[in-house]
């Protein structure tokens, strides 16, 4: 069967820094409803990448295509908006409000439910069930009432993927989701990745290759700023660039 357009595209992208090419000339596809993997050894070129395709920074040069609309130009803040929402760094997790209020106040942010009509009753009580579906979705029930300040740090991780989901972005971006996590937390946070995979797409970058192995559909490795591999993981994980790269030999 003919493969899907590819939901988030780049052509040529491509970021210098004082002349250093940090990113240089990447094609990516993401194809809408996989887990994509960004990896590659510490100074690839990843999270460069990310800032790219969320437009934190902007190309050098290169073009940037989402759900088919040229967003090279846009601003970071219309990007989420359009639906290409990153996770963590973007999601305001504040450490005096419960987990509940946490919630509650992501569903009001512009691309929230409750924006236009705050005020209407019916609204605000559909709020509060939408509040309690994301958070029981990211196991946080017992947690509702908790100060997101108190919360383990696995835990604060999971009400931060609640207030992204808040927005039902069609892509969800994460950098390095399980960093600094036990194995406890990252099975967790994996199980709650690929519930949130259903019906959207995502893209991480992510050290852990026995995460990526089990999580994701696609990866994409990256080295001093290219790409030197891409597919599943079978089979990038097979390739003799990659191993050098990782290996260093
Ligand atoms: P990764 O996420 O794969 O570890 P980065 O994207 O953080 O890699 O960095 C890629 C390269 O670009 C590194 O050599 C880094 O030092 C350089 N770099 C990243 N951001 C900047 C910046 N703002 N100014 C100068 N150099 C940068």
């Amino acid at each position: 069967a003919p493969r899907s357009e590819p939901i988030l595209s780049a052509r040529g992208l491509t970021k210098e820094f004082f002349g250093f090419k940090a990113v240089n000339g990447v094609d990516l596809d993401v194809y809408p409803g996989t887990i994509h993997a960004l990896i590659g050894p510490n100074g690839a070129g990843k999270t460069t990448v990310f800032n790219l395709l969320t437009k934190f920074l902007n190309p050098t040069a290169g073009t940037i295509r989402f759900e088919g609309r040229d967003i090279t130009r846009t601003r970071p803040a219309d990007v989420a908006r359009l639906g290409l929402v990153r996770s963590f760094q973007i999601s305001a997790v504040f450490a005096q409000l419960t987990v509940l209020d946490n919630v509650r106040v992501a569903l009001q942010r512009p691309n929230g439910l409750a924006t236009q009509f705050w005020r209407s009753n019916a609204v605000l009580s559909r709020l509060d069930a939408r509040a309690a579906e994301l958070i029981e979705a990211v196991g946080l029930s017992s947690f509702s009432d908790t100060l997101a300040g108190d919360l383990p740090y696995g835990r604060k991780r999971a009400l931060e993927i609640a207030t992204t989901l808040a927005l039902d972005p069609p892509v969800m971006l994460f950098d390095e989701p399980m960093a600094g996590m036990g194995v406890e937390d990252i099975g967790r946070i994996s199980a709650l990745i690929r519930k949130v995979a259903a019906g959207r797409t995502v893209l991480m970058v992510e050290h852990n290759l026995n995460v990526v192995s089990d999580l994701c559909d696609r990866v994409t490795v990256l080295a001093r700023g290219e790409i030197l591999a891409d597919g599943d993981y079978a089979a990038v994980s097979a390739d003799p660039r990659v191993r050098e790269a990782y290996m260093g030999s």
